[in-house]
């Protein structure tokens, strides 16, 4: 114990001695380490469609990126599970998680941090699901690295984690929900979502115009 104490001591400095000095009694004590992290740098420009970014099989048009980062963008879904569920991607195709450099997980997960802040009030939300499916065993179905980022409300599912069997989507799930979109108003915060009509294929405009609306949060923010 003396020994696992002196060497996290010598590598992380004086705010991790006092917490492990402490043993953990008051875990409020605890500070991150500062560690050599990546400052997240991200830009907005010409995110229209002269310009394109793959998904997989996929051809992302730049209006529905509504952020860059140096190593990943975030984008609008197609078939969004619940109001202001968002992917972020890596800049470079890899389908699995284990694939990507630290440098593009930490990029990557900067990213998801900072669209959460901002899709989470946006979106009138009070908590966010953050989910990678890594593998098509693990229900993947587009073979390229993403997390969703899902605003969430209270008692927006009739049970919680009902949320992960909605990412886990099936095609033919989809297929009835575009017969049964509709235009109808996203629900107001507490009341239960109609799946069908949340989880709908969207047009190209309607992406853009999401895009667009969150591209300027983030400007701001
Ligand atoms: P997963 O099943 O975890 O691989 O998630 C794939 C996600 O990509 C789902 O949320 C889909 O709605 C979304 N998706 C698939 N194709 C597109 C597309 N062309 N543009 C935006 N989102 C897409």
């Amino acid at each position: 114990m003396n020994f696992s104490v002196q060497r996290l001591t010598n590598s992380f400095g004086q705010s991790m001695r006092l917490a492990f000095g402490s043993q953990f009694r008051n875990s409020a004590t605890f500070r991150a380490p500062r560690l050599q992290a990546r400052r997240l740098q991200t830009t907005f420009a010409k995110m229209d469609d002269s310009i394109s970014y793959k998904f997989g099989p996929h051809t992302i048009p730049g209006s529905h990126v509504f952020v860059l980062s140096d190593l990943s963008f975030g984008f609008v879904n197609l078939k969004p599970v619940v109001p202001g569920h968002v992917l972020v991607s890596s800049k470079r195709v890899v389908q699995r998680f284990a694939d990507l450099t630290p440098e593009e997980v930490s990029d990557l997960w900067l990213l998801a941090q900072r669209i959460g802040r901002v899709v989470e009030p946006h979106y009138g939300a009070q908590s966010l699901t953050l989910a990678i499916q890594d593998g098509a065993c693990a229900g993947q179905t587009v073979p390229h690295v993403h997390i969703h980022v899902l605003p969430r409300k209270a008692g927006d599912f009739p049970r919680n984690d009902q949320v992960y069997d909605e990412i886990d989507h099936k095609a033919a799930e989809y297929d009835k929900a575009a017969k049964t979109q509709s235009a109808d108003p996203s629900p107001g915060p507490g009341e239960k979502l109609d799946l069908d009509k949340e989880r709908r294929v969207r047009s190209h405009e309607e992406m853009a115009a999401e895009a667009e609306e969150l591209r300027g949060l983030l400007l701001c923010c």
